[in-house]
């Protein structure tokens, strides 16, 4: 309570204000610089079937900042939407992604590897967007149905016809979406029907606990019929125990993505673990 504290504590609150500018302003700026300096990189986490098959991996930004280390793009990706700088690191996640896209599409036994790219809402609602994304695929020659977009609810909470309209002129391309932490915005089940997806990704806040909390088991469980009954493909994400796998498989869920299967990993130890025959990480199905 500011009251009982006294007036020093205006004063400490002030200075703490003050810093909290200023190591913000800081960012800012090396995020600046760090977009000049190329200092991005790419990990790639794997996206597993029931069989422990890898069919696709999520590309994540990484910042390893000189000064301050590693950055958490939970950390830089809000600060980065804020200030427009997303859209250019955003087309660079892009190329970068549909460019080692394109590589695996020419070796054997990657070819059927998908990537998952996280598209802010800023990002998605440039007028150019379409447009950047057909230029993406015609430089780098990656094929557009192994692209899928990974949007959340906040990107389609307004107006939903241009949303609409967006979508079905990137999936002309080809390219698929998925929303991402889904149940954790305010999207409508009447929205959802309209839209050209392919994929829920149940959110990790409700995968951490489902197999204590009864709550979160059944919105998983919801989001599972829900996603089949709309002829969508399923995936939960923070899968980190077996038993998380286990029990949201015997839901009905087919794709597993968490640190339970691996971590994002940079491409070098990502190829590593594609060269490992799949894992044997599941329990068997429950009856029925
Ligand atoms: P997201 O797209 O929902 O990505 C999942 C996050 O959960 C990633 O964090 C991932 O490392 C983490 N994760 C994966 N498996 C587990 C698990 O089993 N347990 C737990 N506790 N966490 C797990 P990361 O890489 O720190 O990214 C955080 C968020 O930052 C992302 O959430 C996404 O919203 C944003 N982000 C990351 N990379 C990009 C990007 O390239 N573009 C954009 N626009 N946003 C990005
Ligand atoms: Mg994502
Ligand atoms: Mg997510
Ligand atoms: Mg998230």
């Amino acid at each position: 309570q500011a009251k009982s504290a006294g007036p020093g504590s205006i004063l400490f609150y002030e200075a703490q204000m003050q810093a909290q500018v200023a190591s913000r302003a800081r960012l800012q700026h090396s995020l600046r610089e760090a977009l000049q300096q190329q200092s991005f990189r790419l990990h790639y986490q794997p996206q597993v079937d029931s069989a422990g098959q890898v069919v696709g991996v999520e590309a994540l930004v990484r910042w390893f900042s000189q000064e301050q280390g590693f950055i958490s793009p939970a950390e830089f990706i809000p600060l980065a939407e804020k200030t427009g700088l997303i859209l250019p690191l955003g087309r660079w996640i892009l190329h970068t992604a549909c460019t080692q896209l394109a590589t695996w599409a020419t070796q054997p036994g990657r070819g059927h590897i998908a990537m998952a790219v996280n598209v802010s809402a800023g990002q998605f609602q440039q007028d150019d967007f379409v447009q950047q994304v057909q230029e993406v695929l015609q430089e780098t020659g990656a094929p557009a149905p192994l692209l899928k977009l990974e949007l959340t609810e906040s990107a389609m909470v307004e107006q939903i016809d241009a949303v609409v309209q967006r979508m079905q002129a990137l999936r002309s391309l080809g390219v698929r979406f998925s929303i991402d932490d889904f149940g954790t915005g305010f999207s409508s089940l009447a929205y959802l029907k309209r839209l050209p997806l392919d994929q829920l990704k149940i959110d990790q806040g409700f995968v951490r606990d489902c197999l204590e909390d009864r709550n979160d088991a059944s919105i998983a469980q919801t989001v599972i019929a829900l996603g089949h009954g709309l002829g969508l493909e399923v995936i939960a994400e923070g899968v980190e125990t077996p038993g998380h796998q286990a029990a949201l498989q015997g839901w009905g869920c087919r794709f597993f993505q968490g640190y339970g299967i691996s971590r994002p990993l940079p491409i070098e130890a990502l190829e590593v673990f594609l060269s490992q025959p799949a894992a044997a990480t599941t329990a068997p199905l429950p009856p029925g």
